[in-house]
């Protein structure tokens, strides 16, 4: 059941800004950004917008991780280990419920996304698909069976490894876990600690972007080749040079080596591997998207 034309609330909780939205969809979604420091100060930033909206019947929250989402956990809605001060075992869920006293759903930052997708854009109508980040870290979050892919604690597609050509490419890469992961080597700071400038003044001609899309590829192929979906969409910062999509797309095809013959791949990859078609909304649709469930949830 679809509960249609109530007010809700989002929040794509992010370690650079957090996005709150209010709408009841993408065509009266109404945000506000607030930049992350420390819980202390975002935090009731982010309380006083939602307030000075009017109520909102339910909220969403896609967070930046990694995050608990057992829900018989004690430490459940908490960011847990990461580095960014302030926020490591900080219970964001909690914080947010008690302020606003409505019911809350949370998730991961591209679980959220992916859900958007689902519901008002690029992944209308599908029971399987992927949505992965490429921006400060890489994430992915996935629909199987139209459900979202939870398992033990949250898939970690950011964090895969791949084959890497040291020859080629002697970057050592810097995820703080695993060195040359997928984020290590691909995510926007590992352009920047690579090439010795910022990703976002790497002409298009730079020989960057090449690399860049074969590890991108190296990961697609898994993530197809593990959970068959039906579409996977890109986005994050990096993605923002739309010229790296038919790079990926051609890599992806080259490296299935004709053995996934699927004409879904084969004949209509530019339809199969797109941006989010919600744009720089789609994670705060996500969490509307979120919000949507905790309405249901609750009812
Ligand atoms: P976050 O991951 O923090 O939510 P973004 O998705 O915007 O934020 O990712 C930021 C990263 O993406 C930075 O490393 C930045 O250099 C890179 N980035 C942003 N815009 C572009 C662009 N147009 N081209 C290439 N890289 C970009
Ligand atoms: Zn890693």
């Amino acid at each position: 059941m679809r509960i249609l034309n109530e007010m809700l609330g989002g929040i794509e909780a992010g370690g650079t800004k957090f996005v709150c939205g209010v709408g009841t969809g993408p065509d009266d979604l109404k945000t506000a950004t607030f930049r992350t420091t420390v819980p202390e100060e975002t935090i009731p930033e982010v309380v006083a917008f939602f307030q000075k909206q009017g109520a909102i019947k339910a909220l969403g929250i896609g967070s930046f991780g990694p995050v608990d989402l057992r829900e018989e956990s004690k430490s459940f809605g908490f960011i847990t280990s990461t580095p960014k001060r302030g926020w490591g075992n900080y219970d964001l869920k909690g914080s947010i419920e008690r302020a606003l006293k409505v019911p809350v759903q949370f998730d991961t930052d591209v679980n959220a996304a992916i859900r958007g997708e689902v519901r008002w854009g690029g992944a209308v109508g599908l029971t399987d698909a992927v949505y992965m980040t490429i921006g400060t870290g890489v994430g992915g979050g996935a629909i199987a069976h139209g459900r979202i892919v939870h398992g033990l604690v949250h898939p970690e597609m950011g964090h895969l490894r791949l084959p890497h050509d040291r020859e080629r490419d002697p970057f050592p890469g810097i995820c703080p876990y695993h060195g040359d992961c997928l984020e290590g080597l691909a995510c926007g700071p590992a352009l920047q600690a690579r090439w010795g400038k910022p990703a976002t003044e790497l002409g298009e001609g730079h020989e960057a972007w090449a690399l860049e899309a074969h590890y991108l590829g190296l990961a697609l192929v898994n993530i197809l080749l593990t959970l068959s979906p039906q579409r996977i969409i890109l986005g994050g910062g990096v993605m923002q040079n739309q010229f790296l999509f038919p790079i990926i797309r051609a890599e992806v095809v080259r490296m299935l080596a004709g053995y996934v013959r699927d004409p879904e791949i084969l004949e209509r990859v530019d339809e199969f591997i797109v941006p989010p078609r919600l744009g720089n909304d789609v994670g705060v649709l996500g969490a509307l998207a979120l919000a949507e469930e905790a309405l249901e949830k609750a009812a």
